[in-house]
């Protein structure tokens, strides 16, 4: 009950303006602001040309830790009178010489370089999902549908290996038009004709694990792969590229 009296008080109370506009600071250390933005601005920018990079679109979750790193050393010196620009750029020199380090490690030694960046992991496998895998890693099933579907990829008997990257991108692998396999359809329409019951014999895909067989029994049917029973005629279009 007392803190809530104390909460509503302090809510109450009216706002400190130069507080809010410039916090512990007056007017007279923006153009301080400036300055030291200015300085951390062309700090990054050096930082940024030596890592060596050509560009961000993916990074590895190394790299990623190591623009976070960047990003947060960089901002406090900025605005913050009492952090001062060399303890930030003594930060950008030791981030960036660890990062070149690493590298050169990394391609000194293959295993190493699993260590920090990790490996890329086979996610298809003649028109198979490569279920252990699945299962070890924590892999958005559904983001990987789409991912496909963006390669034009209607059914997985099109691809013959498939691999999640370091970088988080797919790189696909396809069969050549005339040995593509029939597979699991993964059109979202497609997908939501998946029945347990299996009505009349023919080739049948298994919507968790991409398994595909030819089934001649009729009612519930259970999967080899994986252990389900959901299943979805197999569809043997070949990729309209
Ligand atoms: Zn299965």
């Amino acid at each position: 009950m007392t803190m809530l009296v104390y909460l509503l008080l302090d809510i109450s109370a009216p706002f400190d303006t130069k507080s809010l506009l410039f916090g512990q600071e007056d007017h007279s250390f923006l153009p301080e602001v400036l300055f030291r933005a200015l300085i951390m601005f062309v700090v990054v920018l050096v930082s940024l040309r030596l890592l060596g990079k050509r560009g961000v679109k993916q990074l590895s979750i190394f790299e990623l830790v190591i623009i976070l790193t960047l990003g947060s050393a960089s901002g406090d010196p900025m605005f913050y009178k009492d952090v001062g620009l060399l303890p930030a750029i003594f930060v950008f020199l030791t981030v960036v010489g660890l990062y070149r380090f690493v590298v050169y490690l990394g391609d000194k030694s293959s295993r190493f370089n699993r260590l920090v960046e990790g490996k890329p992991v086979c996610l298809i496998e003649d028109g198979i999902f490569c279920w252990g895998n699945f299962q070890k890693e924590p892999i958005a099933l559904d983001e990987f549908l789409s991912g496909l579907r963006v390669l034009n990829v209607s059914q997985l008997g099109q691809i013959r290996r498939a691999y999640l990257e370091t970088s988080g991108e797919l790189s696909v692998f396809y069969y050549p038009d005339d040995s593509v396999k029939p597979g699991l359809p993964i059109l979202p329409e497609s997908l939501e004709k998946c029945t347990s019951q299996i009505q009349k014999p023919g080739m049948y895909s298994c919507v968790h694990c991409g398994h595909t067989a030819e089934i001649e029994k009729t009612g519930s049917q259970v999967c080899h792969t994986c252990g389900k029973n959901k299943w979805v005629e197999a569809c043997g279009d070949k990729r309209i590229s």
